[in-house]
């Protein structure tokens, strides 16, 4: 390898090594996104109608009290603030913080 190969080799690397710094961050945060929403529960899980699970607890017909959210089940353990975290009822399945279905029961304060 002469110093003229030796000089394209190191350009390259260090071109290719700049374009994937560059492009990790935004590869990490869409993966995540995708990873996120395929273990969200959807409305059509076969569980989640049953119990008239919505996403948009103001869209659930059965909901009496206003106040009732996932976030304030029994069920939930996401973090507070979080948009979803997971139920006792969908192993392994997040349910939106803002959700609500026929299951819920009052978190004791
Ligand atoms: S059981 Fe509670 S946390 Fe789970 S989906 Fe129903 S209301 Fe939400």
């Amino acid at each position: 390898m002469n110093q003229n190969s030796s000089d394209l080799s190191r350009r390259r690397f260090i071109k290719l090594t700049a374009i994937g710094l560059t492009a990790a961050p935004f590869a990490n945060a869409l993966l995540s996104e995708t990873a996120s929403a395929a273990d969200m529960v959807p409305e059509t899980d076969p569980m989640a109608a049953a119990l008239g699970y919505k996403e948009d607890a103001a869209k659930a017909d059965k909901r009496t009290d206003k106040t009732a959210l996932c976030s304030s089940c029994l069920h939930y353990t996401g973090k507070p603030g979080e948009a979803n975290g997971p139920c006792a009822l969908f192993q392994g399945k997040l349910v939106a913080a803002n959700g609500w279905c026929t299951a819920w029961v009052k978190k004791a304060a």
